[in-house]
């Protein structure tokens, strides 16, 4: 079992969160440090370390994790673009390890970027 992290402390109510939407697989959680004026997290419950521990079993989590995205999207209001970031390892930025995906939004985003900032 992975040592539990920040987000598993947040998903079992051990420390507070912004909370903006949670179903039976996963919660969205605004960020703590925004890269965007719109920065939200999307999270499985289910604590996968990182996109590359995820397996075969986890392929209907993760189709449910993307579609997720769209419907949290629309209802931020930034369906029209946003961006969507998976740091996969520390030398990609991962600091937290659990999976989960950053939506960023109401931001011009650099057209040959594909970081955060
Ligand atoms: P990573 O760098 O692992 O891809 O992203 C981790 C994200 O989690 C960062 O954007 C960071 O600001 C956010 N974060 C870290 N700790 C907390 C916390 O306690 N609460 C919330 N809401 N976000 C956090």
């Amino acid at each position: 079992m992975p040592e539990a992290t920040i987000f598993s402390k947040i998903i079992d109510g051990s420390i507070q969160a912004d909370i903006l939407y949670q179903d039976d697989l996963c919660i969205c959680i605004k960020d703590i440090q925004p890269k965007a004026p719109t920065h939200v997290l999307v999270i499985p419950r289910k604590p996968i370390p990182r996109l590359v521990d995820a397996s075969v079993e986890d392929q209907a989590l993760l189709g449910h994790l993307m579609l997720k995205i769209g419907d949290i999207a629309r209802t931020l209001g930034i369906d029209e673009a946003f961006r969507v970031v998976i740091n996969n390892g520390a030398n990609a930025g991962q600091t937290v390890f659990h999976l989960h995906l950053h939506i960023l939004g109401n931001k011009t985003f650099s057209e040959d970027a594909l970081g955060m900032s």
